[in-house]
């Protein structure tokens, strides 16, 4: 018996990386169904073809309402109710400090990241509320080290990170008691998280070169090893489950090998 056995998730970014693994598990949970909002779904097939009948994929952007909608339409409508949605789709950065834009450049790439990072969770949340309310259900978000450090983004990734910690806070405080909301804050990661299309990076992804990229994420945190999105999976499904962490709400839990107790 699963920890989410009958529940319906809606994520977004769920066709690739962290989003992936989230669905994947919770349909290993027991989940009756999961629907993905992603503009590129073409990574889903394999998750479809293992779980038939209990996925949905749309095709959009989070950054359009319109697509939010159809989300959790297809959810209700596939699979009969709405208990979970776990807010995830985002660009990198590639830490570009501030004083590498000048006001053109920074005005579009602000509206890219906090467009997808975070308008993008604002949507979702309000897309989904209704139905949430109805079956007493929860909210996830994907924050990230950068939530709670420097460095572990740009000057805009880690403006937006940080956003995301406030606004869980303030919509737990606004939909309690029927809804609980919380976030996850993975470290570096092995996906391929892209870049901003504002900086001519939409086909630059963290795993262009991935040797590289894992033996840096292993040196960097105190655990010594590169995350994979599966090791993230277990506290979305914690914070999901009505069962096992019905007093948690407005926190976001860390999942970042340790950068909080690295050495001065
Ligand atoms: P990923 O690229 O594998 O997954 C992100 C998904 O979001 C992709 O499927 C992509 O197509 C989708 N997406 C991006 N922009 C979109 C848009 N405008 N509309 C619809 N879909 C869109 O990367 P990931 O690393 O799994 O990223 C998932 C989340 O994890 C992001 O919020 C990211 O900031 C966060 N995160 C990643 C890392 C890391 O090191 N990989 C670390 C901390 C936090």
């Amino acid at each position: 018996m699963g920890w989410l056995e009958g529940y319906v998730a809606a994520i977004t970014g769920g066709a690739n990386g962290i989003g992936l693994a989230v669905a994947r598990r919770y349909l290993a949970e027991g989940a009756a169904g999961v629907a993905i909002l992603d503009r590129d779904t073409s990574g889903i097939a394999t998750l479809s073809d293992a779980f038939p009948g209990r996925v949905t994929a749309i095709a959009g952007d989070v950054r359009d309402p319109a697509s939010h909608s159809a989300l959790i339409g297809s959810a209700v409508e596939n699979h009969g109710r709405l208990d979970v949605l776990v807010g995830n789709a985002g660009v990198f950065d590639f830490r570009r400090p501030l004083a590498s834009y000048e006001a053109g450049s920074l005005g579009e790439t602000f509206d890219e990241i906090f467009g997808i990072n975070l308008k993008g969770y604002m949507l979702a949340a309000l897309a989904a509320r209704d139905a949430l309310s109805q079956t007493g259900g929860s909210m996830i978000f994907t924050g990230s080290v950068a939530s709670q450090y420097a460095g572990g983004g740009g000057i805009l990734y880690t403006a937006a990170k940080h956003a995301i910690v406030g606004f869980i806070r303030e919509l737990a405080r606004e939909l309690a008691p029927s809804i609980r909301v919380n976030g996850v804050g993975p470290g570096g990661t092995l996906t391929s998280l892209r870049g901003t299309a504002a900086l001519g990076q939409q086909d630059r992804s963290l795993a262009d070169n991935r040797e590289q990229l894992e033996a840096r994420l292993s040196a960097a945190v105190p655990l010594r090893f590169a995350q994979r999105p599966e090791d993230h999976c277990g506290l979305y499904v914690l914070l999901a489950s009505r069962e096992n962490s019905p007093a948690v709400t407005g926190e976001m839990y860390m999942s970042d090998g340790g950068v909080g107790i690295r050495p001065l």
